[in-house]
C-alpha cells in the first residue's frame, strides 16, 4: 500500500519509513506565522515567497528488535530579518537538516533523547511535518541578524553605541503638550 503522495500536514511516519519514503515540496511562508512573526515587519513574506522542504523515511534494522522508525528533514527558506544594527530589512538564507528517530511512547523517546545526538520524538498517527520543518528553520534562525554592510550610514554615538535618529517619545509628548488648546 502506497501513501503517496503524502499530506505533509499529517504524515503517517511508521508507514512512512517503512517504506523508505522520499517526499519533497514547497509550502507558501505566509502559511508559516511563527516564521512570519521573525520577519521585518515592512518586509513580510509576499503570497508567491515558499519554504522548500524534504523528507525521507527509513527504517533501520535492529538485530533482537524491531527496526528503528528514522525521518531525515530539510528544509529551506528566505526571510527578511531585522537588522539589528540600522533596523532595516536583512535577507537570510535558512537552511535545516536534521534527523529523528521516532518510538513508541514520550516516556521512551525522553529517555532515549537523554543519550542520543539526535532528536528522539514519540510516534504518533499523524505528524505535521510541515510544522517540525518550520521548528527547524526557526532554530536556524541566525542569533544576531544583520547586513554586512548596512545601507545607510549610521550615527555613531560618543559613547560608540548606536542609535537611531528618532524623536524621544517624551521630547514628542511635549511638542503634542504645546500643541493642545489651554483651556
Ligand atoms: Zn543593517
Amino acid at each position: 500500500m502506497s501513501i503517496h503522495p503524502i499530506d505533509p500536514r499529517s504524515v503517517d511516519v511508521a508507514a512512512f519509513a517503512k517504506q523508505g519514503g522520499d517526499e519533497s515540496g514547497s509550502c507558501a511562508l505566509v502559511l508559516l506565522d511563527r516564521l512570519c512573526d521573525e520577519a521585518h515587519a515592512d518586509a513580510k513574506p509576499t503570497a508567491a515567497e515558499q519554504m522548500q522542504w524534504r523528507a525521507t523515511g527509513e527504517s533501520r534494522p535492529k538485530r533482537g528488535a524491531e527496526a528503528e522508525v528514522w525521518l531525515h528533514l530539510e528544509g529551506q527558506a528566505r526571510l527578511a530579518l531585522v537588522c539589528q544594527r540600522c533596523l532595516q530589512p536583512v535577507e537570510a538564507a535558512l537552511q535545516a537538516r536534521r534527523s529523528f528517530q521516532f518510538v513508541a511512547g514520550e516516556e521512551q523517546a525522553a529517555a532515549i533523547d537523554a543519550d542520543s545526538e539526535d532528536d528522539v520524538l514519540a510516534l504518533s498517527r499523524t505528524l505535521d511535518l510541515i510544522g517540525l520543518v518550520e521548528d527547524e528553520l526557526l532554530l536556524a534562525l541566525p542569533l544576531v541578524p544583520r547586513h554586512e554592510a548596512c545601507p545607510q550610514p549610521l550615527k555613531v554615538r560618543d559613547d560608540g553605541d548606536l542609535f537611531e535618529e528618532r524623536v524621544h517619545p517624551f521630547a514628542a509628548l511635549g511638542d503634542l503638550k504645546r500643541k493642545l488648546p489651554s483651556s
